[in-house]
């Protein structure tokens, strides 16, 4: 028996790809989806923040087309940043036209240093995210939007972080910084120029679609202890399952913690893994089209939130007509307790100062949701220790996989692919 800990997508698609083999899954909510879940209140349908599709692989774009046929709506991406009380296209290196002159010149000389460093250089490789930035990006770029952006993202110093993951933050040649601060807009940069979305349901659309070809998942089943020796998965409820492989997706510090008879030292390095947490502040007025992007980057520290997305700009499904709804990102430090109320006070006041909302706004949903795992922090410790953790617990028969399991910074497709990957390497046994 191959049993799943989690049903979101990591653990859906394993289920889905493993067909016959006789496997079980097990989800601590009461519904399927993980971090894919989207809700309603009064009307409005939120993600946990706007989670858009995007494929690499052709084959995961097949799949994810057939999992959702027509209803699938390709966009393209109108996303901003707004610093100096301007709003500028993203990604901010490739378009400083309309920032203040200053700003446009500190930006271009700081980059065109990082060329003639660069040429003059020995190393290759920065030693850290921050050294990385002022690297690739120089001093200009990195003061006024990736240090600032990135420091309430983390919320720990950039010092600290390495640079593995960076492959997602467009980097750019002279000519595309140049025409993006003379206004001239001939090219799109980044992963995510366009995207898929469900035409309604929200983002949950995808996980309720890969359950129609699962046979079961037991829901409300919390694995609180796992043998990894005798090979059982105790629950909350006092029920326990034998297995003879399991496929983990929850978080790979709360999975070492609950098994109980690894090497010590093993699970005391677990816990140095270190995590940013999300407070989602969603939001609706009753005015229509309060902005015509899909989500806007805030990188100054005077707002709260580090990003706001508009869930209805991405299907007008997600709300009431006449209306428009907000999903305001508000990074935190795991552990770390703000108020809701004093959350929902001051992302209605960011959005006020921004111009996005009016004072005279009428507020229809103000709520507060907790993303208590949301971003990996790629540090040194991490590097060293998380391969050896992955290594350890496969000698087990443990396949810690997905976004927390590996413990990694990666998208849907890649958890709907690691799931498909890890089924193909158990029925082979
Ligand atoms: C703020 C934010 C925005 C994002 N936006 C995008 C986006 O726009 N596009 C994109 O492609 N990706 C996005 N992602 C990434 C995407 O959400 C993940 O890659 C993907 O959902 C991970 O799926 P998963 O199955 O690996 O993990 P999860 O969705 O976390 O699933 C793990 C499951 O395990 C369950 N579980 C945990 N502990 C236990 C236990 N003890 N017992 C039983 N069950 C348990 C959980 O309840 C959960 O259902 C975003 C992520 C965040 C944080």
């Amino acid at each position: 028996m191959i049993v799943i800990i989690g049903a979101g997508l990591a653990g859906l698609s394993t289920a889905s790809f493993l067909g016959r083999v006789p496997h079980k899954v097990f989800e601590r909510e009461a519904t399927v989806g993980g971090l894919c879940r989207s809700h309603q209140v009064d009307g409005f349908t939120f993600d946990q923040t706007g989670h858009v599709l995007h494929c690499k692989s052709a084959e995961i774009r097949r799949f994810v087309e057939k999992l959702l046929g027509n209803t699938l709506v390709s966009h393209s991406r109108h996303s901003a940043i707004y610093s100096k009380n301007v709003l500028t296209p993203y990604p901010f290196q490739v378009h400083l036209h309309g920032l203040p002159q200053e700003v446009i010149r500190d930006c271009l000389l700081g980059y065109v240093s990082t060329l003639v460093n660069r040429e003059s250089s020995t190393h290759t490789r920065s030693p850290s995210f921050k050294a990385w930035i002022l690297d690739n990006f120089g001093e200009g770029i990195a003061k006024h939007f990736m240090v600032p952006f990135n420091e309430k993202l983390w919320n720990v110093p950039l010092e600290e972080l390495t640079t593995e993951w960076t492959g997602l933050v467009p980097r750019p040649a002279l000519q595309d910084v140049i025409n993006g601060a003379l206004g001239i807009g001939d090219r799109e940069f980044g992963y995510n120029t366009r995207f898929f979305y469900p035409r309604s349901g929200g983002i949950q659309a995808l996980p309720s679609a890969l359950l129609q070809r699962i046979r079961s998942v037991e829901c409300q089943k919390e694995v609180i202890e796992i043998n990894t020796k005798s090979r059982r998965v105790h629950f909350a409820d006092g029920s326990m399952e034998h297995y003879e492989a399991l496929v983990s997706t929850m978080p790979l510090p709360e999975l070492l913690r609950r098994c109980t008879d690894l090497p010590k030292t093993l699970r005391e390095r677990g816990e140095k893994l270190r995590w940013t947490s999300v407070y989602a502040v969603n939001l609706a007025v009753m005015r229509k089209n309060i902005s015509s992007q899909h989500w806007i980057y805030f990188p100054e520290k005077t707002f709260p939130f580090y990003r706001i997305g508009f869930p209805m700009n991405l299907s007008p499904a997600m709300g009431k007509v006449g209306a428009s709804s907000i999903a305001a990102e508000i990074a935190r430090r795991p552990g770390e307790d703000i108020p809701r109320s004093r959350l929902i006070k001051q992302t209605r006041a960011g959005l006020i100062r921004a111009g996005v909302c009016r004072p005279d706004d009428t507020f229809v949903v103000s709520e507060v949701r907790d993303i208590p795992y949301a971003y990996v922090i790629f540090d040194r410790e991490r590097g060293k220790i998380v391969p050896k953790m992955l290594g350890e617990l496969e000698r087990r028969g443990i396949y810690s996989i997905g976004r927390y399991g590996r413990w990694e910074h990666t998208s849907m497709e890649n958890a709907i692919q690691q799931g498909k990957d890890t089924a193909t390497r158990l029925r082979r046994f």
